[in-house]
């Protein structure tokens, strides 16, 4: 392909990049929102987790028993990721995790802390000992968590407070509580403020450079790059704005994964189970199309337009283009956490799409991660359905909240767009609950993999290679 002419470049780039700044920024878009709605319907009948227990156990604890064999393990983690994860920004050497007494922090504080930034997460994350209860299932008295206790965001967590119950060390608790609890908390904030623009004290320290995409002034969207994949835009989309491919999802998965398995390894189940929910949020993200596309609905020639009248000085088609991006996405999220809170709440487990989640048909097609599933398996079928998943979020739902690009969906906690969609004809509503359900089955599909892919000590090879450049389409 010739070069493009810097001002394309430009222009594109600037598109690319603003959406995946607006379709995170406002309040209330995650990808999908309330991980732990999802995660409990996918694993609840796994051999693996059905009626397990664990024993709760503090992060300081487990740190201080297992320091030294977890030194040379993150050590592994860096070596691999170093030398197969494109555009991986190294972790800086003063980073690297050491047990107290080998140059390490003193005390709980300090061996949470030496850990936090060895694995380049968010510092302030409380990571006390909780659960997150389902809806209907009520968290018994004095025992309620303030959102505030779990979180570091700033804003309300959708509607999920008063669901947080405080677990006491050595309390045991049901491993697939554990684990849907753990697939939400990725949300809470572990991957705010790490980028060198952010201005946080992680930001100086962790190397990871600046932003490569997202408003460093937005507080919520300096997260996207670790929960977006974009590795299937076409060509001229990654010429336009390299910093797309710059995401870093599949290394947090396999980060987390190589924790799980190493947990599970030294008999700590509870942090077994706690680290794979972490890697589950990650693999659950880019089921979501908004997620493994920058633009789902907004075809190439349609971005070349739309920046040909941007540079022309018309800005209005560039900002209606990122505006109904981002509702069609807060849109997809809102429906689908109300339709699955309230059939949470009637326990309507053949709902269509909790009984989407559990429907284990799929399985053999991906029975645990191997080491390209990420970006082929999970997110291509993803980015595949985008388009047409946005058309017809387009035609379901009134034109204020996927057509009017003035309309700014950011404050969504009084939005029920599930009551909205009771209204439609029957046909209609079908069609809509088919192709979000389609989404949550492969959801479905992918958490139990990853599940498998923690607990057996195969599939992904934990430090061999696996994870290579972005998949480019012609
Ligand atoms: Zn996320």
């Amino acid at each position: 392909m010739p070069p493009m002419p810097r001002c394309v470049r430009r222009s594109i780039g600037l598109i690319a990049v603003l959406a995946a700044t607006v379709s995170i920024g406002g309040s209330s878009a995650l990808a999908w929102s309330n991980h732990s709605l999802m995660t409990w319907p996918a694993v609840a009948q796994m051999p693996e987790i059905a009626g397990r227990d664990v024993r709760a156990e503090p992060l300081a604890e487990f740190l201080m028993r297992e320091a030294q064999p977890l030194e040379a393990a993150l050590e592994a983690e860096e070596r691999w990721a170093r030398s197969q994860v494109s555009s991986y920004p190294a972790r800086p050497d003063n980073l690297r995790f050491r047990r107290p007494g080998a140059g390490g922090g003193d005390g709980d504080a300090g061996i949470v802390a030496a850990f936090l930034q060895a694995i380049r997460v968010n510092r302030s994350m409380p990571l006390g000992l909780f659960l997150q209860r389902r809806p209907g299932v009520a968290v018994p008295p004095g025992r309620l968590l303030d959102w505030q206790a779990v979180a570091i965001r700033k804003n309300l967590l959708d509607d999920i407070d008063g669901a947080f119950e405080r677990l006491d060390r050595g309390q045991m608790v049901a491993a697939a509580d554990v684990v849907a609890t753990a697939s939400n908390e990725p949300d809470f904030g572990l991957d705010l403020g790490l980028w060198q623009d952010n201005g946080t004290p992680e930001a100086a320290l962790y190397g990871f450079g600046p932003q490569p995409f997202g408003n460093p002034a937005i507080d919520y969207s300096s997260q996207a790059p670790f929960h977006m994949g974009f590795y299937h835009e076409s060509r001229i989309l990654y010429a336009a704005a390299p910093s797309l491919s710059r995401c870093y999802p599949e290394a947090r998965i396999h980060l987390f994964l190589t924790l799980a398995r190493f947990a599970f390894d030294r008999g700590h189940s509870y942090w077994g189970w706690r680290f794979a929910g972490w890697a589950a949020h990650y693999v659950q993200d880019l089921s979501q199309p908004y997620h493994s596309r920058a633009l789902p609905g907004v075809s190439v020639a349609r971005t070349l337009w739309v920046s040909l009248t941007d540079m022309a000085g018309w800005s209005d088609a560039r900002r209606d283009a990122i505006a109904l991006v981002t509702n069609r996405h807060i849109v997809l999220e809102n429906y689908q956490s109300r339709h699955m809170a309230a059939a949470f709440r009637r326990s309507d487990w053949a709902d269509p799409l909790l009984s989407a989640l559990a429907d284990v048909s799929g399985d053999p097609s991906l029975w645990r991660l191997g080491p390209s599933s990420v970006r082929d398996a999970v997110a291509g079928p993803s980015a595949d359905a985008a388009d047409a998943l946005d058309a017809l979020l387009r035609v379901s739902f009134p034109d204020r909240y996927v057509a009017d690009p003035a309309v700014v969906l950011d404050d969504t906690r009084s939005l029920d767009l599930e009551r909205v969609a009771a209204e439609l004809p029957a046909v209609r509503r079908g069609v809509l609950e088919a192709a979000v359900a389609d989404r949550l089955r492969q959801l479905g599909r992918d958490t139990r993999a990853l599940i498998r892919t923690a607990v057996s000590g195969d599939g992904v090879p934990p430090h061999e290679a696996g994870v290579a450049g972005v998949a480019v389409k012609e």
